[in-house]
């Protein structure tokens, strides 16, 4: 909706769009069906048995599954005992609910708000993080004014703030107030709405005022479902936050007892739990037959990428610029701005930038490797996985600039910034000296 009534300005009206949040809705499910329905089918093509329930461990050879039934979690009574040679955990992790928000339709987690039943006209998103962004954004664009509240200094903590700066610019219209260093401390379930209220998390900071909402997300992160599982019955240590240590096979303490995932901790994101469940499937297929290839697989990416699917998106990789001045590292910045990119110019969306930096340190004597990387921009997270490649790869500024990216592309402006690094770069102004 947001690309097409952005086309006006290029000289293409499609007017008003009319919503149909019941088609949409199906349109969704029909996705997520398709998804789900693919990954069931590959496992069977692999004679993979699937029994659905609830599980725990009876031992450290045994769970127990209380089956379930229907679209959600509706128990049968059913109980099947399980025995097993090798197992791997992934339980996952569940939405952390504040113990003060009431009980009401009116206030939902990142999968109630996923349930699309309506659009609310004011919506308060409850932690400026990824998820709570991401949501905000569909809302808004399908009509909700929106509030974000956000304890820490900024929102999406852990990019890097010079492409957190050109998404908030460029999202400024969606918010009514943009609520940081504020805790939220209190909520009531009126007629009118749920009414909130606030604390300053600065000392002697006047807070804001109370404020009725039609729709509350609460996005304030995730808690890993270590301590559901009866963990203990099986000898699996489990942290008090509800995480399970492994090793970098992805085994716990009890050694053929794996994990991956959310369960396992940091970052919580569906690649890095893939590339966990492949180390730990082969380590354990590896032992079983005796090969010793597989059996020395090992989780030792160097990056994990991360994605805000907002719009414009913002992608990072690797080392942050604030996490390199935190821990000493000298770096060096190519920046490329994407009103230089006759692509971004073309698609009219040129608020885009490429940041990429390399290691400055003595050692690396001019020419050191990339240490981190993003953009923020259309299209941000599908060009990602380049940086992380680079970063993976040792790549230094040469490297990168020297492959030929082609033109026009928005993937150009990775080569580019390389560019901009090493100091060869003539698609923008000569750098002052
Ligand atoms: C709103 C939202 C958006 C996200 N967007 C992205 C994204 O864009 N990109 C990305 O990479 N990641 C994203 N993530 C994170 C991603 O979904 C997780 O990192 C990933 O799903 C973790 O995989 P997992 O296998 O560890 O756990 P899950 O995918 O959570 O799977 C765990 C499964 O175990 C089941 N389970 C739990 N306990 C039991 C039990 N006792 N018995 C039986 N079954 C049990 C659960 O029902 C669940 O189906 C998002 C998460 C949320 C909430």
């Amino acid at each position: 909706m947001d690309e097409v009534s952005h086309m006006a300005d290029l000289g293409v009206d499609f007017g008003t769009p009319k919503l149909d949040i019941g088609k949409l809705r199906t349109h969704k499910e029909k996705v997520i069906g398709k998804l789900t329905g693919g990954l069931a089918a590959m496992a069977k093509m692999r004679k993979v048995t699937t029994v659905r329930g609830v599980g725990e461990f009876l031992s450290a050879n045994h769970v127990v599954v209380e089956e379930t039934t229907g679209a959600g979690q509706e128990k049968t009574g059913v109980k099947k005992v399980l025995a097993f040679k090798n197992c791997i955990i992934a339980a996952g992790s569940q939405a952390v609910r504040l113990p003060f928000m009431p009980k009401d339709p009116r206030v939902v987690d990142s999968t109630g708000a996923l349930a699309l039943k309506e659009v609310p006209k004011r919506m308060l998103i409850l932690g400026g993080g990824i998820i709570g962004l991401e949501m905000g954004t569909v809302y808004s664009t399908l009509g909700a004014r929106l509030d974000v509240v956000e304890m820490m200094d900024g929102l999406m903590q852990g990019a890097d703030r010079d492409l957190v700066k050109v998404w908030q610019k460029m999202n400024a219209p969606r918010f009514d107030n943009i609520m940081l260093k504020t805790k939220t401390v209190g909520a009531k379930a009126t007629k009118a709405g749920i009414e909130v209220t606030f604390e300053s998390a600065e000392v002697g900071v006047a807070a804001p005022a109370p404020q009725v909402y039609d729709m509350v997300l609460q996005a304030v992160g995730r808690t890993p479902n270590g301590k559901k599982i009866a963990a203990e019955k099986a000898g699996v240590s489990v942290t008090d936050r509800g995480f399970i240590p492994v090793d970098i096979q992805m085994r716990t303490n009890v050694p053929h007892i794996f994990a991956i995932g959310d369960i396992v901790g940091q970052p919580m994101l569906a690649h890095k739990a893939v590339h966990e469940a492949h180390v730990a499937a082969e380590v354990i297929a590896g032992e079983i037959q005796g090969n010793k290839e597989l059996a020395a697989s090992a989780f030792n990416a160097r990056v994990i990428p991360s994605v805000a699917y907002t719009d414009p998106e913002v992608a990072w990789v690797g080392l942050t610029e604030d996490q390199a001045k935190a821990q000493g590292i000298k770096v060096k910045k190519g920046l490329f701005p994407w009103t230089a990119s006759g692509r971004a110019i073309a698609n009219g969306r040129d608020e885009g930038v490429t940041k990429l930096l390399f290691d400055d340190s003595p050692e690396a004597h001019g020419h050191g490797k990339i240490l981190g990387g993003g953009m923020v921009g259309t299209h941000a997270g599908d060009m990602i996985g380049e940086v992380a490649l680079a970063i993976e790869m040792g790549a230094d500024a040469i490297d990168i600039g020297k492959t030929i990216h082609p033109h026009p592309t928005l993937g150009e402006s990775i080569g580019m910034a390389a560019e901009v690094a090493h100091g060869s770069c003539t698609d923008l102004p000569p750098s002052k000296k």
